[in-house]
């Protein structure tokens, strides 16, 4: 089934979302703008919309059928897909399992040390603000979220993350961190909305450490095209 695209909603770095003649659902379109450092490092990463609908795509339905439930209803075009419509909850869950990044630096921590249990942290979805750290009593406090969805944001994750590490270990891939976004049904049910992808978590080559997302963009590495491409191709890989 086809879904038309209305009236533009919401615009954001990486990608457009609108409405249909449906108001339960949305279209959303992936684009191929490479932000950084808060939107300060900006660039175009040639194919990088397709491959990342590809790869969200290919990974929300087998979480839906892990028992998460998602935004993401059907790929509609390369570059689009037909999502539900959802409130976004303004939290940005993010689920270590390697230091790295903002981490490392946070709390001196070498990139690359192993942490001995996952670890679930939370920012507050503001571009102004930097996207800053918070956690779950202001999120409570200030509004953002109830206490159950909180718990229940944090259940998700922890079931993203169990399904998608040994998903990646059997394509070749270390999953060190990933950011996810959740947002309401029309009738208050969470589900996880946004993206998986290479712009939102850090793959790195299971054999040689080598960096397979973002990082490359950031970094400055090179290569990043030939990371993303990879990536789609691991993803969609079977298990070996
Ligand atoms: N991340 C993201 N969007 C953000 C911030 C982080 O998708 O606005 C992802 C990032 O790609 C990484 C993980 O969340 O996989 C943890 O990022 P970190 O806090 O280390 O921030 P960074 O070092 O990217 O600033």
């Amino acid at each position: 089934m086809t879904a038309s695209r209305g009236e533009l909603k919401y615009e954001g770095k990486a990608k457009r979302v609108y409405a249909t003649a449906n108001p339960a659902e949305y279209v959303v379109e992936y684009k191929d703008d490479a932000t950084a450092f808060n939107g300060v490092k900006k660039a175009q990463i040639g194919g990088k919309g397709a491959i990342n609908n590809a790869i969200t795509a290919h990974l929300f339905p087998q979480l839906e059928a892990a028992g998460v439930p998602t935004h993401f209803i059907e790929l509609l075009s390369p570059t689009e897909q037909r999502v539900r419509a959802v409130t976004i909850i303004p939290v940005e869950v993010i689920v270590r399992n390697v230091a790295a990044g903002s981490f490392s630096k946070r709390l001196s921590v070498e990139e690359g040390t192993e942490l001995s249990r996952p670890v679930v942290e939370y920012c507050y979805k503001s571009d102004a603000l930097g996207d800053p750290l918070i956690n779950t009593d202001t999120a409570v406090a200030l509004g953002w979220a109830t206490p159950e969805q909180l718990s229940r944001i944090r259940e998700l994750a922890l079931s993203v993350q169990a399904f998608l590490v040994p998903y990646f270990a059997a394509r070749g891939v270390k999953l060190i961190d990933f950011k996810l976004e959740f947002g309401t049904l029309a009738d208050g049910t969470v589900v996880l909305a946004d993206e998986i992808s290479p712009d939102t978590c850090r793959f790195w080559d299971a054999q040689t450490n080598e960096k397979m997302d973002k990082d490359r963009f950031r970094r400055d590495l090179g290569g990043v095209e030939d990371a993303y491409a990879e990536m789609l191709r691991r993803v969609t890989a079977p298990a070996s």
